[in-house]
């Protein structure tokens, strides 16, 4: 532990923690000095992570996720519900099946996963929970309608846990990433053509000339789950090098 470590002797889970985003999520707590857990569907290996096998899906395995945590831990600090899949297309083109399958884990996950935690922040005397919306949980891109619609979802949930848990001391705030360079953009790109050419045109639509990296949203994550954040609660932080604060360019 060294001086500066923000996080030292804090319990922090991550969902969706060997993902693009809650992989630099679990790095970053680590080199502040939480115990970190990442639950995923996979196990991955992370010196000092403790990797937990869990879909966001299942009350059951969610449960059990919870009861590993409280065991080995006793409590639980930060709760980060990073878990997330994209389905790219419209709603004609969605199948039923395919609705519920990312409102079950998108929006379902972020609640089964708050609900199982909660109670081990209580014994932390409080805690700050990180839900993952969109920035196009504001503004739509075309061909993401069900997607759209979770973070939406994942929106409304935030302020509403923040209003019921902000009096036991337990934040809630929700991150709104733009592009974020992960294996989620990156099947996006292949997905919609050349490649190199979409990286291109991305990056020439942000004021700050780059996409993001799963190391910038961990910085926002770290600061709302630290102490310097402790009047923070209820909102939707957007984080998106300054992409949705410019009207659409015309290229004339
Ligand atoms: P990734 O696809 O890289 O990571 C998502 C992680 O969630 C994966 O490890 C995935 O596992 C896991 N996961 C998916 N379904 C389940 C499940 N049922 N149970 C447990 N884990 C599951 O995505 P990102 O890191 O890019 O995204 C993280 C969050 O950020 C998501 O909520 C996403 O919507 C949001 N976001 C991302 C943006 C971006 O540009 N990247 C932009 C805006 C928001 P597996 O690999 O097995 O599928």
């Amino acid at each position: 532990m060294t001086d500066n470590q923000t996080l030292a002797g804090r319990v922090a889970a991550v969902t969706g923690g060997t993902g693009g985003i809650g992989k630099a999520i679990c790095q970053r707590f680590l080199r502040e000095g939480a115990s970190v857990y990442a639950l995923d569907r996979a196990t991955a290996q992370l010196d000092g992570v403790i990797f937990v096998e869990m879909d966001v899906t299942s009350p059951e395995q969610v449960a059990a996720a919870f009861a590993k945590i409280e065991d080995q831990s006793e409590k639980l600090d930060i709760l980060v519900n990073a878990a997330g899949i994209e389905i790219e297309k419209t709603i004609e083109d969605t199948s039923l099946d395919e609705w519920n399958q990312i409102f079950a884990v998108n929006v379902t996950g972020t609640f089964l996963a708050s609900k199982a935690g909660l109670p081990l922040m209580r014994k932390a005397a409080g805690g700050s929970i990180i839900n993952f919306g969109s920035y196009d949980g504001f503004i739509a891109d075309p061909g993401l309608a069900a997607y759209c619609a979770t973070k939406g979802a994942v929106h409304a949930l935030t302020r509403a846990m923040a209003c019921d848990y902000g009096p036991e001391g337990i934040r809630v705030n929700a991150i709104c990433p733009g592009y974020i360079d992960t294996p989620m953009l990156q099947s996006f790109f292949q997905d919609n053509g050349d490649i190199e050419t979409l990286e291109q045109a991305v990056r020439d639509v942000h004021p700050m000339r780059r996409y993001g990296t799963s190391d910038d949203v961990a910085g926002l994550v770290n600061w709302l789950a630290g102490d310097e954040a402790r009047y923070a609660s209820g909102q939707l932080w957007v984080l998106d090098g300054g992409l949705t604060a410019q009207v659409q360019q015309m290229r004339l």
